[in-house]
């Protein structure tokens, strides 16, 4: 039996250069591996009005983005079946019995839905559904028997609660669950791409992020007021590259061919880094850099994402097609749930 795929995005703006790098490019990389049966994207609406209450035409507005963008860099929709959250009930029923297996205090020591508490200002007004939204991001991951999970590394505290989940539910009732696994990029800073502004991870809810769907004078224009040393202020000022997210871009993205197409006077970053660090260097040089390596990788992604665009009909039917699948693959394993908990109450009709 081949491997089962499962990640996503809340469709709560388009998508950024942190979920390429976390998570999307990934997709990428495995969606021909011969290993694997089925891959699903999920469009997680549901996730996301837990702390969208008030604003479903956000959430609503934004599945399309979100196919386009995972579409757009090149994901075989052939392979790999987008589907969205709320298309598939099952979900809603396995998290409410996947809530009785964990406790509050559990819930509120989960490290990344603390840092989202404060930065939504829910303190003393956590809406329940966000608090316990890993609890359904765990009946996703398990409602599919998934194996795999390309994500970014803030989401690695939902894969352990959801493997924490499975071992329980398997020690309560019977062995229904695998455990599954996060494929998270082996660079930290792929992982956890920075935001433009040097502060946090590059988020929608943050806005410090370049879309993969900005135009290039855009993309231009971020990356010129991106955060690099504050104290790098002379050419000739020796600066820093922890903390400066032109370099932390670099990192990300600059290919083997990058210098010979676009700043041939250097043979690779490290020699770039050193000047930079020495003295000499000034930021625009390396910002002009940068904004070559980023347009080059964002072009076709945008060209492609034109094409998909002028057939959204096309889209929206593939997504419900999809919802159809999804529906089937997570009932089944609602079933073999249902069954080892005693709840196929039919057995009483058989008499
Ligand atoms: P929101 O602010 O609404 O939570 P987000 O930008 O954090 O949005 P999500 O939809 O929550 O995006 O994340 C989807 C996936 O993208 C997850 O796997 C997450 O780990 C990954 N991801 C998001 N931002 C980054 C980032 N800056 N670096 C690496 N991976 C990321
Ligand atoms: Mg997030």
């Amino acid at each position: 039996m081949g491997k089962i795929i499962l990640t996503g995005e809340r469709p709560t703006g388009r998508l950024h250069l942190g979920h390429f790098i976390g998570s999307l490019k990934n997709r990428l990389l495995i969606q021909d591996n011969d290993d694997i049966e089925k891959f699903f994207v999920m469009i997680a609406d549901t996730q996301a009005l837990t702390d969208n209450a008030d604003n479903v035409d956000k959430v609503k507005n934004n599945i399309i983005q979100v196919a386009l963008d995972n579409l757009s860099i090149g994901l075989n929709p052939n392979k790999v079946k987008i589907f969205i959250q709320s298309q598939v009930p099952q979900l809603s029923e396995i998290t409410c019995y996947f809530m009785n297996l964990v406790t509050v205090s559990r819930l509120y020591r989960n490290p990344t839905t603390k840092d989202e508490i404060h930065q939504r200002g829910f303190e003393n007004r956590v809406p329940a559904g966000f608090l316990t939204y890993p609890v359904s991001q765990a009946a996703d991951i398990l409602g599919f028997n998934t194996d795999l999970v390309p994500v970014g590394d803030d989401q690695l505290p939902m894969i352990e609660l959801a493997r924490e989940i499975a071992r329980t539910f398997n020690n309560t009732y019977g062995n229904v669950f695998k455990e599954p696994k996060a494929l998270v990029p082996k660079q930290d800073v792929c992982a956890r791409l920075p935001g433009i502004d040097g502060k946090l991870k590059m988020s929608k809810s943050a806005g410090n992020c370049i879309y993969l769907s900005d135009e290039p004078e855009v993309i231009k224009q971020k990356v010129m007021s991106a955060y690099t040393d504050p104290d790098h202020i002379k050419v000739s000022d020796p600066g820093k590259i922890e903390g400066n997210v032109v370099f932390s871009y670099l990192d990300a993205f600059v290919k083997e061919d990058s210098f010979k197409k676009y700043l041939n006077e250097y043979e690779n970053l490290d020699e770039l880094k050193a000047h930079y660090q020495r003295g000499g260097l000034g930021d625009v040089k390396v910002k002009l850099f940068l904004n070559n390596v980023l347009q080059e990788l964002l072009e076709p992604f945008r060209n492609r994402r034109k094409e998909y665009e002028k057939d959204l009909d096309e889209i929206y039917r593939m997504l419900f097609k999809n919802g159809e699948l999804a529906r089937q693959e997570v009932s089944k394993n609602l079933e073999r749930m249902k069954s080892a908990m005693g709840l196929d109450y039919e057995k009483f009709l058989i008499k």
